[in-house]
């Protein structure tokens, strides 16, 4: 078991006019290893319920553990909270600012206060995950690169962390289909290379999630409406199109990553040949 959240509420802006219940009465368990797609119309609650899983929100009721361990009781520290929960912002190249690649990526393994021998492997194997070569692009600028390079530059840095779950919000937002497709091939290497890891994707975008994850979240208005395989909840056509969203159409470039990396699924290809 990875994440266990029991009965989690949150309230913004209690006591005040603009008081809002973002999240109401949510109970999930995601798999240690599993990776699942977290999706629901703009102010469904997505991203009010990641910043609780990393600690940057503390719940208004209801408590949150990763691996075993209780992270909304004030026992943990935030700083411990982050080491296991790594969380990639959307536009994340925004937040990039040293001067070399190798700075930037070895930022938070430095604030950990590890060995330079331990910080330069963490980077390397960081750098190596998202396809960036080490010895070419170490002490390159990070704003050379693409808009697509930048974005692994950052996603390498919290993989540096070594992080146990990495939550990743809108990671393709914004780029064109090639760095998208470098993106999305990558996060799905990085769980050949390691399988413990427990991804949670956030997506607006119903191809990648359908295509990639083992199981998705449908979120509205502050609820889990629907939790199950692509497949199952990709057939409920109307009640996904319900909340807002389109059922996805499945690319070619996305079978043939999924038929490299986990053996042909056809499953979820049925959806959109029914
Ligand atoms: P999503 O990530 O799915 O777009 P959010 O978690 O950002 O949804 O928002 C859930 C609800 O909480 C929305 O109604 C949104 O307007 C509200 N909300 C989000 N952030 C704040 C905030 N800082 N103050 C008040 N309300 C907020």
């Amino acid at each position: 078991m990875s994440i266990v959240i029991e009965n989690l509420e949150y309230i913004y802006g209690e006591g005040t006019p603009f008081v809002k219940k973002a999240l109401k009465n949510i109970n999930l368990v995601i798999e240690k290893g599993s990776f699942l797609g977290l999706i629901g119309h703009t102010g469904s609650g997505k991203s009010t319920l990641i910043q609780h899983i990393n600690g940057l929100l503390k719940p208004s009721a209801g408590r949150i553990a990763v691996n075993g361990e209780c992270i909304t009781d004030g026992s943990v520290k935030l700083k411990s909270i982050r080491q296991k929960v790594g969380l990639v912002f959307q536009y994340p190249e925004h937040q990039l600012f040293e001067e070399t690649i190798y700075k930037d990526i070895a930022f938070g393994p430095i604030n950990l206060g590890l060995s330079e021998e331990e910080i330069s492997r963490r980077v390397a194997s960081a750098m190596e995950s998202v396809g960036l070569d080490f010895e070419k692009y170490r002490e390159k600028s990070p704003f050379d690169l693409s808009g697509g390079q930048k974005r692994r530059v950052a996603i390498a840095g919290v993989l540096a962390m070594e992080p146990e779950v990495l939550i990743l919000d809108e990671p393709t937002a914004g780029l064109d289909p090639r760095g998208r497709d470098e993106i999305l091939e990558k996060i799905v290497e990085l769980r050949t290379l390691k399988p413990d890891i427990t991804i949670v994707l956030v997506s607006h975008s119903m191809e990648d999630i359908a295509e990639l994850v083992d199981r998705i979240i449908l979120m509205n208005d502050g609820e889990i409406k629907l939790d199950g395989t692509p497949r199952e909840v990709f057939r409920n056509v109307e009640q996904v199109e319900s909340y807002g969203l389109a059922v996805p159409q499945i690319t070619y470039f996305m079978r043939a990553l999924k038929a490299k990396y986990s053996g042909i699924d056809d499953e979820i290809y049925t959806i959109a040949e029914a």
